[in-house]
């Protein structure tokens, strides 16, 4: 295929006189590409820096939304921990029923019919 060549950044055609490494058709794809080049390694390097404060944070432990308290999940804690301590993930979990009834009142009925099984603990979270 001898026409296979095109520009890498508009994706013309490149001409045929062009030289073997060229890969853009003029100076304004070139600047443009290279411009675009910077950009994602700017990108890149924020979503390096995301993944590894992700997995410092894996390490190092994550916070608890109740109580605001560092810890660190796999010494005696799931490792998909969100709360400190069941304590806190209930008092979450109690707020944010608070916080959902009191928008919608009428939920209360189906929700209080719904926790007749006795546990009213969450399974998730
Ligand atoms: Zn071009
Ligand atoms: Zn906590």
């Amino acid at each position: 295929m001898a026409t296979s060549r095109r520009c890498w950044q508009c994706d013309r055609p490149l001409r045929v006189t062009a030289r073997t490494d060229m890969r853009y058709c003029g100076t304004a794809c070139r600047a443009k590409a290279r411009r675009r080049r910077l950009r994602w390694k700017k990108e890149f390097a924020a979503e390096m820096i995301a993944t590894s404060m992700a997995h410092l944070q894996d390490r190092v432990g994550r916070r608890c939304p109740s109580c605001g308290v560092w810890f660190a999940p796999g010494v005696g804690i799931r490792r998909d921990a969100r709360y400190c301590s069941p304590r806190c993930r209930t008092a979450a979990w109690r707020a944010r029923q608070h916080a959902s009834s009191a928008a919608q009142p009428l939920r209360q009925a189906v929700t209080s019919s719904r926790t007749g099984d006795g546990s009213g603990a969450p399974t998730s979270g």
